[in-house]
Parts: C-alpha cells; sequence; structure tokens
C-alpha cells in the first residue's frame, strides 16, 4: 500500500503545552482511519500539522512525498481539509460558496456543484447559508473539502452531535472516496458507530498516541465484549 502521510516520533509544543508527545504513524491510500481522542488530546494539532499549517517542535511529517511545511509544497491542492466549527458567508448561497472555492482552488466549477447532490444538499443549494441548520452547513463543509477530488482528506471531527441520517451521508461519501483510493483521516471525541466502521482506529491520549489498530484488535486488546463500546 502506497503511504501518504508519515508522522515520525512527532512532537508539537506550545509554550509550555505538549500538544502531541513522540506520535508516529502512516497512513495508506484507500485508508479509513479514525483518530479518537478527549479535548486537547491533541487531534487538530496533528491534522495541522499534516496540512503544514504549523511545523513540529521536533520529529518529521511527510504528505505525498513531501514535507507539508515547505513553501513549495507541490501536495498541497490534492489536500482536503473540513475544519472544526467550519464557518461560510451567511449572505451566500451554497451554489455561490462552491463556486468560490472551485475558482479558488483552480478546479472546475461544474464538478464542485455536482459535489453538493453528493452531500445531499442539491434541494437546498440556492437558499443563502444563514437559513442552514448546522448539519447542513456541514454538508457544506464536507463538499468543500472534496473539491478537487482530494488523495488526503482531513476531517476534524465532522460528525460530533449530527444526526444517524447525516452521519450515514458522511460516511458513505468517505468510504467511496476511499475505497477509490484516498487517505481518510476523521477525528471524534468518541467511537460512535461511524467510526467504528473505520478500518483503523488511532487512539490519542494527551499528546500521546496510545493505540492504533483495527477495533477488533482493539477490542481484543481491551478485552472487550463486542457490545460494549470501546471509550476513550
Ligand atoms: P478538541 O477535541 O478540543 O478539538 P484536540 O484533540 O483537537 O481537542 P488540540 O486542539 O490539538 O486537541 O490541542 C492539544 C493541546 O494543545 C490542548 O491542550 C490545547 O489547549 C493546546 N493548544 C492547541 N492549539 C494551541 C495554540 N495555538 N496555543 C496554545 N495551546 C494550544
Amino acid at each position: 500500500m502506497t503511504k501518504t502521510v508519515r508522522i515520525c516520533d512527532v512532537t508539537k509544543d506550545y509554550g509550555s503545552v505538549k500538544a502531541v508527545r513522540g506520535a508516529s504513524f502512516e497512513l495508506g491510500e484507500g485508508e479509513l482511519v479514525a483518530l479518537i481522542g478527549h479535548n486537547g488530546a491533541g487531534k487538530t494539532t496533528l491534522m495541522k500539522l499534516m496540512l503544514g499549517l504549523i511545523r513540529p517542535s521536533s520529529g518529521s511529517i511527510e504528505v505525498l512525498g513531501d514535507n507539508p511545511a515547505a513553501g513549495e509544497f507541490a501536495g498541497r491542492r490534492q489536500l482536503g481539509y473540513l475544519p472544526e466549527n467550519v464557518s461560510f458567508e451567511a449572505a451566500l448561497t451554497a451554489r455561490e460558496t462552491q463556486a468560490f472555492y472551485a475558482r479558488l482552488k483552480r478546479e472546475p466549477v461544474a464538478k464542485a456543484l455536482d459535489l453538493l447532490d453528493a452531500v445531499g444538499l442539491g434541494s437546498a443549494s440556492r437558499r443563502r447559508i444563514g437559513t442552514y441548520s448546522k448539519g447542513m452547513r456541514q454538508r457544506l463543509g464536507l463538499a468543500q473539502a472534496l473539491i478537487g477530488r482530494p488523495r488526503v482528506l482531513l476531517l476534524d471531527e465532522p460528525t460530533t452531535g449530527l444526526d444517524p441520517e447525516l452521519r450515514q451521508t458522511f460516511y458513505d461519501v468517505i468510504a467511496r472516496l476511499a475505497s477509490e483510493g484516498a487517505t481518510v483521516l476523521l477525528s471524534s471525541h468518541a467511537l460512535t458507530e461511524l467510526e467504528e466502521r473505520a478500518g483503523r482506529v488511532i487512539i490519542m491520549n494527551r499528546g500521546v498516541k496510545v493505540a492504533d489498530g483495527s477495533i477488533e484488535e482493539l477490542r481484543r486488546l481491551a478485552r472487550l465484549p463486542t457490545r460494549i463500546r470501546l471509550k476513550v
């Protein structure tokens, strides 16, 4: 399996706060991975490091074969990111917003607009975003992150507090993308049904990677019966 992300003994300090402490893992093409941890576990920091928005204090990061924090990082256009609490200009419609981001990323506008149907926003796409529910804004955030068919898609707590139908839409869309070869990393506070369906789960606790494996492996490790959810 071709590796798209390599995190090697990475530490990130914000002053005296140790957000990530010596984390190492690799992600491959076609992998759908859940990144689980409580508040402050270091999930967002790891994603920002992979995006090259911040640099590690020590250790190395490679994304699509390069250092993502390098100015000339060629893979940048192949990364998709849905930040936690994504926000949009309320006065615009979803179509206007999606067209704007497509032009910004120099991707075809028509394809970007098709993504609104894929996330279930087709019929609401001409409404102003100011009238949208949180779930609808999350759908739009996903559609935006999918522009340009990213090879690496990072979704920061996209489904926290969302209804089961929307969780299913998210899962269907990202599972399809992964089956086509993308790497998808999805963070969450806890393992819900959705994260349990990911092929692999990485658990972070206070900046430390404490587990990494399939849900079956983690259950065996924790010696939990199948019906009990693994709490972190
Ligand atoms: P959450 O579930 O709350 O989003 P998280 O797992 O994404 O948590 P991070 O946002 O990566 O965790 O934060 C890890 C630690 O680093 C926390 O203690 C946080 O307060 C701290 N931290 C994050 N960003 C900064 C920053 N810019 N300056 C100082 N401390 C920061």
